[in-house]
């Protein structure tokens, strides 16, 4: 048998970034896109790119022939073309070099680009749905590009670090069984199984516990997730999780090798970090920040005002007491100077949040000011920590009301005083979580994390009186307020799992039907497991320094899940969906379908 001869139809090029002064005499060719085009008085400059950088080609009528010479003055920008030619060096410096040309081919005529891609120093970028629009114009600008290399090399990152600790990278299943982790799936209709369904995988969670039970030991997975999620900004339908499992693991296992891995990422993007990172409970994060996730870059901690305003008649914080609940705030050191309109815009942040208000006290030349004030002791000011100058803000109600508007106000305020330190890095462990939460309307528990996350064992006997007391071997890694992950430790008795189970309201006939596999596994002999997984897109997007996920992700949706460069989703030939047994409820009309 022959094979044809490669070398001699070859169209590999030298690369328009990688030619330096080393390279000055050579006769190369390179192919890449008309990034800039300048005419100097019939010498024509192109400015060929690539994904390695850009490099000048030059006609020049003294040099070149009539016809290449009409050919570069006419070439479009974005168009592809292969130039062969001498290299010179390119006065004054010569540190680039330069392509005297000889020879100039358009391999890929370019109609004028929908967007720019070269742009002037402080151009704006087009609008973002442009952008997506032309995702592979938009895709073309070098940022964009670095970001994706970027990418590449913290996965390779990944692959390394968690390989060699022994961890086997094991694919499992898109086309799925529904998992719970409090989205709603993404649903596909099976042809061949009329009236029956698959779920796309809103994590591997089931299967990389079930390979546990397989004994794998330890397990990873770069894993496309899918979450059909109502519509929030930076929030991607489908995205990217390092997805982990281990066996014969406690929390503290996790935690180094999280950190190990963290640690090797953040070095891969040239930052260095310092672990172990801290730990804080739950219980310890709301109370003193009022969130899960707290930014631990500044202070402006939380603190309980209530004893201050107990027995006063101000009606606001009386009927908050009254009723059980709390006066907590923050103190802003010389806030006072803030702005009555800034602080109504705090006022309506809190109010977005769930708060009625946001009481203001003051403190100006020793005394108290704002609406309470009349009704506090003298020594008020005292006890609620206030020097001249300063203002606390205050939020009245239960804590489930209070901890999210104060965590919003408290987010504002360092921004608006510009408290946030540019460079630091608070990364944080989150323990401890509840196992439970209990809906406050319909009284009914739901899991914190996902139904099959371990109680502490200390706290088991709580699980029949008083479920919502327990806690969970669960945990979050948080970095600058952001949740970067979170796991843990499963429950691996499948007596245990069945009774909690029961307490989220899924009697046995249904966790037979819904998870009777998992069961069956750990009935099968399962050791203690564990794992975690950790946002990768999130991770990209902090390392790149990108403002949005979606320019870490090359395809992504808009934040109304839809792709507006391929154009999906879209309606489909009733003919199809007759084949999948699949009725429209309601016809659906071809304009609206599009946006
Ligand atoms: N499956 C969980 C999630 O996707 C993570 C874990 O518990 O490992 O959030």
């Amino acid at each position: 048998m022959t094979y044809p001869d490669h070398a001699a139809t070859t169209l590999r090029t030298h690369r328009c970034g990688a030619l330096r002064s080393t390279d000055v005499g050579a006769h190369v060719r390179v192919g890449g896109w008309v990034h800039g085009k300048r005419d100097l008085g019939g010498h024509v400059f192109l400015d060929l790119r690539d994904r390695d950088g850009i490099v000048q080609a030059s006609f020049d009528p003294a040099v070149v022939g009539g016809d290449t010479l009409e050919l570069a003055a006419a070439v479009g920008r974005e168009s592809v073309v292969l130039v062969e030619g001498e290299v010179v060096a390119r006065p004054p410096d010569g540190r680039n070099a330069d392509l005297a040309t000889g020879d100039l081919r358009v391999l890929g005529p370019a109609a004028t680009p929908a967007i720019p891609v070269a742009r002037a120093r402080g151009e704006p970028l087009p609008a973002e749905e442009q952008r997506l629009r032309h995702r592979y114009l938009d895709l073309r600008r070098p940022e964009l590009l670095g970001n994706f290399i970027l990418r590449h090399q913290l996965m390779q990152t990944t692959r390394r670090v968690l390989s060699e600790r022994g961890f086997l990278e094991v694919e499992t299943p898109i086309l799925t069984k529904p998992t719970p982790e409090g989205a709603r799936d993404y649903l596909v209709p099976s042809r061949v199984q009329p009236g029956e369904f698959y779920a796309l995988p809103q994590s591997p969670q089931l299967y990389k516990q079930l390979l546990m039970v397989a004994g794998f030991d330890r397990y990873f997975q770069i894993a496309r997730c899918f979450r059909d999620e109502d519509l929030r900004a930076d929030r991607q339908p489908e995205f990217t999780q390092i997805d982990i499992e281990a066996s014969f693991v406690a929390p503290d296992d996790i935690y180094a090798l999280t950190e190990d891995l963290l640690l090797a990422l953040w070095r891969e993007a040239g930052v260095e970090i310092r672990t172990p990172f801290p730990r804080m409970s739950h219980a310890d994060a709301v109370e003193r920040y009022g969130s899960d996730r707290p930014d631990l870059r500044y202070g402006l901690e939380l603190f309980d005002a209530s004893d201050v305003f107990r027995g006063s008649e101000f009606v606001v914080t009386r009927a908050a007491l009254d009723a059980g609940g709390r006066v907590r705030g923050i103190r802003v050191r010389g806030g006072g100077a803030l702005s009555r309109k800034q602080v109504d815009a705090l006022e309506a942040l809190a109010k977005g949040a769930g708060a009625s208000g946001l009481l203001r006290v003051k403190r100006d030349a020793g005394a108290l000011t704002g609406p309470a004030a009349k009704y506090l002791s003298p020594d008020a000011a005292h006890a609620l920590d206030l020097a001249d100058g300063d203002l606390a803000l205050l939020v009245a109600g239960p804590d489930h009301i209070s901890s999210p508007a104060l965590d919003r106000v408290r987010q504002e305020v360092a921004r608006v005083l510009d408290l946030v330190p540019a460079e630091s890095r608070c990364f944080l462990w989150v323990t401890d979580f509840p196992l439970f939460e209990r809906d406050p309307v319909t009284g009914t528990l739901g899991a914190v994390h996902h139904p099959f996350t371990a109680p502490r064992p200390d706290d088991e006997a709580l699980l029949g009186q008083h479920p919502e007391r327990v806690h969970a071997l669960a945990y979050d890694v948080v970095l600058n307020g952001t949740e970067l992950g979170g796991g843990s430790i499963r429950i691996a008795d499948p007596r245990l799992q069945q009774r909690v189970f029961e307490l989220l309201g899924i009697d046995e006939a249904m966790a037979t039907k819904r998870f009777g596999f998992l069961l069956e596994g750990l009935r099968a002999g399962a050791p203690p497991h564990g794992g975690i997984a950790l946002g990768f897109d999130r991770i990209a997007m902090t390392l790149a320094g990108a403002p949005s996920l979606r320019d870490v992700i090359a395809f992504p949706k808009t934040t109304q899940a839809r792709a507006l460069f391929e154009g999906a989703p879209s309606p489909v030939p009733e003919q199809d969906l007759r084949e999948l047994h699949v009725r429209l409820a309601e016809p659906v009309a071809e304009a609206s379908s599009r946006e």
